[in-house]
C-alpha cells in the first residue's frame, strides 16, 4: 500500500483562536489549521483529516474521549499508513498513555503532537510539529512503518508517548521522556534510533480498547502528611486503586498508623501502586528500611513508569482484567514498553 496519513483534529492550542470579548484563546476548527499551513498540500502522499466535532482544550479530555480516538484509528485502520492526532499538550502525555493501552496489537505509527502557540502565531511552534509529525508517520522502510507506536512528537524530538511527561508550560520544548531514550530526532534530516523503537511481534489485527473505570486517584505523599486524611481516602466508597507517588526509591514513612492504614486497605482488596517522586530513576523497594516496610503492608511496584502511565494503566487494567491479582501482575510488567 502506498503512504497515506490521517490526521486527527481533537482540540488544543495549535487551532486555538482569541476570544474577541475576552482575550482567552479557545479552540477552533481545522480549517485555521489549513488556512495557515499551506504546506499540507505539497506532500505526495494521500494525507486527510478528521475532525472532532468540538476540538477541546485538552484539559477537558475524558476516557470517552480517548475511546473516540481510538475508534477513528480503528475505523480507518486498514485505509493508511499512519496517524496523527493533533491535540492539547496539557493532557498529552496522559493522552498517549492511555491510548497506548487501548490499542493492541499496533503496527502502524500514531503520532500526537500540538503546539505551544497557536498555528497564526507568527513564531508557532505548530507549523513544524504537524509537518514533521505527519513525515514520521508516514516514514517506511522495506514497505514497513519505521514507528509503529504510539508517540509524542515535539520541536525536535519524537518520543515514547506513554514514556513522556509535560515538563514545561512556556518552552517550545515541552515534553521530556526521562527514563527511556527518544525515537527519533529531527534535524536537517530526521534521525531514527532504531534500537529503541518497538517490533511488532505479530501480525495480529488491531484490537482496540474503548472501557476505562476511573475508581482511581493519585496521592503524592510529604513529610507530615495527616494520616486521618489518609485514612479518609483510603476508605473512598468505590475506590479500587491509588497510584502513590513515594520518596526516592520508593519510600515512605515508618510509623505504624501509615503502614497499618495501608495495609488493612490492601488486605480488603484496594490495588496500591508505588511510582517515584523523581523523575528520573526507579522504585527498588528493597533498597532502603523504609521501602522493604511499606512493601510489606501488600503495594505493588511501578518502578520507573510516569504518574500518566500509571494512572492510565490502572484504568485500563481494571475495566479490562478479571481478578485483582491478574491486574497486580499486568500492572508490574510491560505491556506497551511503559516500564523497564
Ligand atoms: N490548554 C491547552 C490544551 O491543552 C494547552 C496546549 O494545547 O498547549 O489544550
Amino acid at each position: 500500500m502506498e503512504t497515506s496519513v490521517l490526521v486527527i483534529y481533537t482540540g488544543g492550542t495549535i487551532g486555538m483562536k482569541r476570544n474577541a470579548k475576552t482575550g482567552a484563546l479557545i479552540p477552533f476548527d481545522f480549517s485555521e489549521i489549513e488556512r495557515e499551513v499551506p504546506e499540507l498540500k505539497k506532500f505526495k502522499y494521500k494525507l486527510d483529516t478528521h475532525s472532532f466535532k468540538n476540538p477541546i482544550d485538552s484539559s477537558d479530555v475524558q476516557p470517552e474521549f480517548w475511546a473516540n480516538i481510538a475508534t477513528v484509528i480503528k475505523n480507518n485502520y486498514d485505509l493508511y499508513g499512519g496517524f496523527v492526532i493533533l491535540h492539547g499538550t496539557d493532557t498529552m502525555s496522559y493522552s498517549a498513555a492511555a491510548l497506548s493501552f487501548m490499542l493492541e496489537n499496533l503496527n502502524k505509527p500514531v503520532i500526537f503532537t500540538g503546539s505551544q502557540l497557536p498555528i497564526d502565531s507568527l513564531r508557532t511552534d505548530g507549523k513544524e510539529n504537524i509537518l514533521s509529525a505527519i513525515e514520521i508517520a508516514a516514514s517506511q522502510q522495506s514497505g514497513k512503518p519505521i514507528v509503529p507506536e504510539v508517540c509524542i512528537f515535539f520541536e525536535d524530538k519524537l518520543f515514547r508517548g506513554n514514556r513522556t511527561t509535560k515538563h514545561s508550560a512556556e518552552n517550545f520544548n515541552a515534553f521530556r521522556s526521562y527514563n527511556y531514550p527518544a525515537l527519533a530526532e529531527s534535524g536537517v534530516e530526521i534521525k531514527y534510533n532504531l534500537p529503541a523503537i518497538a517490533k511488532p511481534k505479530s501480525n495480529k489485527v488491531l484490537k482496540i480498547y474503548t472501557q476505562m473505570d476511573t475508581s482511581v486517584i493519585g496521592l503524592k505523599i510529604f513529610p507530615g502528611i495527616n494520616c486521618d486524611f489518609i485514612d479518609n481516602i483510603l476508605n473512598i466508597n468505590g475506590l479500587k486503586g491509588i497510584v502513590i507517588e513515594t520518596f526516592g526509591s520508593g519510600n515512605t514513612p515508618t510509623s505504624e498508623k501509615f503502614l497499618m492504614k495501608f495495609k488493612s486497605a490492601i488486605d480488603k482488596g484496594l490495588i496500591v501502586l508505588n511510582i517515584s517522586q523523581c523523575q528520573v530513576g526507579s522504585v527498588e523497594m528493597e533498597r532502603y528500611e523504609t521501602g522493604i516496610l511499606f512493601k510489606n503492608t501488600g503495594v505493588i511496584c511501578g518502578k520507573n513508569m510516569t504518574f500518566e502511565a500509571a494512572i492510565t494503566k490502572m484504568e485500563f487494567l481494571l475495566a479490562n482484567n478479571k481478578t485483582i491479582s491478574q491486574i497486580k501482575e499486568n500492572l508490574q510488567k510491560s505491556l506497551r514498553g511503559e516500564i523497564s
